[in-house]
């Protein structure tokens, strides 16, 4: 599938540190340490039924800084995106509304990928859908089945968590946890004839009002979790470096998406750190929706809102935090926008070594995109506020650099 059209990254003086990360498997902070020189990273994308908002374009950002940081410790980067392009939310929206399932995600995923090009956001190498993606998932699935690891309720196939030695070492809830959540999340623990409660659907067979597509396994659609496994899997391999996505993902998505490459291939760990981005909420509520608080991306563009201010808005909070996003935000970083636009574009100002390794040592410190800022606003309160002692030498061009190779956020 396509993805956005990319921009260019400037080159900075020097080279960033390596960078540390949050990885939810552990628990701990670890340095990410790709082999090769080439980092590889596989975010969850999204279900295409509905528009961005800002919950999901924070979880993108995080992502997008995490690339940014590689790229400037002199790393290539191989990153796959999917897109969920078939799946129960689309279907029930698509019927619910009496508009054709593919015409929906097609104009949804455009809406997506125009507001992550407006963000800035480096795109995917990989950007795969599920419907094309059919044939080697059916192919992973069938592989499954043939080694015992996937059984027949009716005419769907479920993929049983006694098959997965390290089930569970993701997300380290203890049952009842994982219960609850998997009812919440899309799972289906009542449903008479499966083995265990929390064993996750691979293949859903033909039913006369769904589309469906031939397999090895017979005629039906993939689940959700092998979908995502099978994309990275094919891709990236396994032990890749980073699995990403919000937190709502820890479970059942990354679990299970986990299990299914590790007995697929006999190997562990399916990758080297889970990384998650916490909720973005409105008036004391997660942004969702089933809650109906979404505020858009495409709304705020068309309200003419400058998409580097929403970028920075975002930005200025740790991503792994459940974060507010209060009525002062935007107007906030409008004003931070302004005064960084006018000091880098001062004739004379601060030299910007010191705000250069300022910015690298906070992002490759898990991100601390609130503390990278701190260090901006202090180099542009310096510039703005000397005029005439200011040094000889001029940093605005190198602070214009550095914010848009780093942050992401173009002056
Ligand atoms: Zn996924």
């Amino acid at each position: 599938m396509d993805s956005w059209p990319s921009v260019a990254v400037p080159r900075l003086p020097g080279q960033g540190l390596p960078l540390r990360l949050h990885d939810t498997g552990t628990g701990t902070v670890r340095e990410t340490a790709p082999e090769g020189g080439t980092a590889r990273m596989y975010v969850c994308g999204i279900t295409p039924y509905d528009a961005t908002h800002l919950g999901h374009a924070a979880t993108y950002l995080a992502f997008d800084l995490v690339q940014r940081q590689w790229r400037d410790a002199g790393l290539d980067v191989h990153y796959v995106q999917n897109i969920t392009d078939v799946d129960d939310p689309l279907l029930e929206r698509a019927a619910a509304t009496g508009e054709d399932w593919r015409a929906l995600a097609e104009r949804e995923i455009q809406l997506f990928r125009d507001d992550m090009a407006a963000l800035r956001v480096l795109p995917p190498d990989d950007y795969i859908g599920a419907v094309e993606a059919i044939p080697e998932i059916g192919a992973a699935v069938e592989a499954l089945r043939a080694q015992g690891d996937a059984y027949a309720v009716d005419d769907d196939l479920y993929f049983p968590v006694s098959a997965a030695p390290g089930f569970g070492s993701e997300s380290h809830y203890d049952r009842d946890t994982m219960l609850r959540l998997f009812g919440d999340r899309g799972g289906d623990p009542e449903r008479p004839g499966k083995r265990d409660a929390l064993d996750s659907l691979v293949w859903r067979g033909r039913r006369p009002d769904e589309p469906s597509w031939d397999s090895p396994v017979g005629p039906g659609r993939p689940g959700w979790h092998i979908e995502c496994s099978v994309i990275a899997l094919n891709r990236l391999g396994m032990g890749f470096d980073v699995q990403g996505g919000g937190s709502d993902l820890v479970f059942p998505h990354h679990e299970h998406s986990a299990a299914h490459a590790e007995a697929l291939t006999g190997t562990a760990p399916f990758a080297r750190h889970y990384v998650h981005a916490g909720m973005i909420g409105l008036d004391g509520e997660k942004m969702s929706k089933s809650r109906g608080n979404l505020v858009l991306v495409s709304k705020l563009r068309a309200a003419h809102v400058d998409p580097m201010a929403v970028r920075l808005a975002l930005l200025d909070g740790h991503y792994r935090a459940d974060r507010e996003w209060t009525g002062g935000r935007l107007p906030a970083a409008e004003a931070r926008l302004a005064r960084w636009r006018a000091a880098v574009a001062l004739p004379t100002a601060p030299a910007a070594d010191e705000v250069l390794a300022e910015v690298r040592a906070a992002l490759a410190d898990d991100l601390d995109s609130a503390r990278a800022i701190r260090a901006v606003d202090r180099w542009a309160d310096a510039a703005l506020g000397s005029s005439g002692t200011a040094d000889s030498s001029s940093g605005g061009p190198l602070v214009r650099d550095l914010t848009d190779a780093l942050l992401g956020v173009l002056l």
